[in-house]
């Protein structure tokens, strides 16, 4: 445990993926922490050191502070602020239809906390809000309010939480960010100190730029594909130019979950509100929303028509390492290929259970997926499916089509097990060393 100051009391409103590692994140770092949410059930469940989410280390950090009394979940939000320093404010902030924020959980959460805090007592927003909302939400405060944006990614929360590239906190006072900062100086990270609207954009741009990667390297890709290139040797070499990187330029059946989309779509709908430019925005999210339908046109191709045929996928969390399958494209692909006549049987490590609406059985592990399908689908980047036999999936199969969309797979090795290849960007022939090393 490190402390470098005076400990604080810091109580947490929203105990979703980012308040649980903000939680238990500023407890590792010796403050005594508060949380409260909405919803009575969760906090029950937090008070017994339970998560309702797959989080890695999570669950085993927060009973050990439960133990030590150094975490305590209140379903009265009266009883969690109380005596509090600063409060946490990580509650969602999805898309309207229109691709605006919806604000109403920050606004309800500032509205109740109003009457309760101290004076003394600094709301820190952490949910990503579009520009201009924290200056607005300020001016309604009697309380401090600064904006302290989360970077963390699903899966590695707590340790991005305690190990970030940088700690960005918009503050109208250099003093309020610079207090806020000192909760955080035993984590030695960069302190980038800023106003509260540049501290909006500063998160919003960073996550355009990711996916902005992430659909170049799907635009690659395809390209890739149509004059008999290998994108992931391609990639690599272009990512390891220093002033370009690595991370992100990756290929796969395009970015999903709960920021990245919402977050693009929030900045659109504020440029287009300004009457700006947006052209990088919109074509990142055109060539986000191509990628989905281009990979099940792939499998219709290699299967010569998806009507009538049973399709195997493995995965469907958004990504690897967590079960959060909010804005999943997996489930938009599974909707493609219902539309088109399939059906599909799938198997995720960590997901237990679809939302209400998709026509898909889960199977309880990855060859389960496989029985009497005609074809493997691969939509989530779960490093165990690289790590299940080829011939074990060319024995299940009833046809020989594995389609890779997340290229997890070894073409070279599918190949030899009498299966046919397609990955995005990748072929059978793939150098299977550069695809190592860009991964
Ligand atoms: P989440 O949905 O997992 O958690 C939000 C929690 O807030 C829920 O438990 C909900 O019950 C609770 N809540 C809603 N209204 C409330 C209220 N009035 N009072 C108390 N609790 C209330 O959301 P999340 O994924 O943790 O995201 C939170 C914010 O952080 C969003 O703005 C998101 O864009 C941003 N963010 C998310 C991530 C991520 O990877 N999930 C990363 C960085 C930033």
């Amino acid at each position: 445990m490190i402390v470098s100051i005076r400990p604080k009391h810091i109580c947490i409103v929203g105990t979703g993926y980012v308040g649980m590692a903000s939680a238990v994140g500023f407890a590792e770092l010796g403050h005594r922490v508060t949380g409260y949410d909405i919803v009575a059930e969760r906090v029950r469940g937090l008070q017994r050191g339970i998560t309702p989410y797959r989080e890695t280390g999570i669950e085993d950090a927060l009973r050990r502070h439960l133990v030590r009394d150094g975490i305590r979940f209140h379903v009265d939000l009266e009883a969690a602020v109380r005596g509090a320093d600063y409060v946490v404010i990580a509650v969602g902030t999805p898309a309207h239809a229109d691709g605006s924020a919806d604000l109403s959980a920050v606004e309800d959460a500032i509205a109740s906390l109003g009457p309760l805090l101290a004076e003394h007592a600094v709301i820190v927003l952490r949910s990503t809000v579009p520009a201009g909302t924290s200056e607005r939400l300020a001016a309604g405060c009697r309380n401090e309010l600064i904006y302290a944006p989360e970077f963390l990614r699903e899966g590695s929360a707590l340790v991005d939480f305690v190990n970030p590239d940088r700690i960005v906190v918009g503050a109208a006072s250099t003093a309020a960010a610079e207090e806020y900062g000192a909760l955080l100086a035993g984590l030695g990270r960069p302190l980038v100190i800023t106003t509260l609207r540049n501290a909006e954009l500063i998160k919003a741009f960073s996550n355009a730029f990711l996916a902005l990667k992430i659909s170049f390297a799907n635009e690659v890709a395809n390209f890739c594909d149509v004059v008999g290139a290998d994108a992931l040797a391609v990639l690599s070499g272009i990512g390891h130019d220093s002033r370009i990187g690595r991370a992100f330029l990756y290929p796969g059946i395009g970015f999903g979950g709960p920021c990245f989309e919402k977050d693009l779509k929030s900045l659109d709908h504020v440029a287009q509100q300004h009457g700006t430019s947006r052209e990088l925005i919109s074509a990142t999210l055109r060539v986000n929303a191509a990628q989905p339908k281009r990979i099940v046109d792939i499998l219709e191709h290699e299967l010569g028509g998806l009507a009538g045929a049973h399709v195997g996928v493995w995965g469907l969390a958004f990504k690897a390492a967590t079960d959060d399958v909010r804005d999943s494209l997996a489930l938009r692909i599974l909707n493609d290929l219902c539309a088109r006549g399939a059906a599909a049987t799938a198997y995720d490590p960590a997901v237990r259970a679809l939302p209400p609406g998709y026509r898909c059985e889960l199977a309880p592990s990855a060859l389960g997926a496989l029985e009497n399908a005609d074809a493997l689908l691969v939509l989530t980047e779960w490093p165990e499916f690289g790590l299940v036999s080829p011939w074990a999936i060319a024995a299940q199969l009833r046809r020989d089509v594995v389609v890779d969309g997340r290229n997890v797979l070894d073409p070279r090795a599918i190949v030899a097990a009498g299966l046919r290849y397609r990955g995005v960007g990748r072929t059978a022939s793939s150098d299977h060393t550069a695809v190592a090393a860009a991964s």
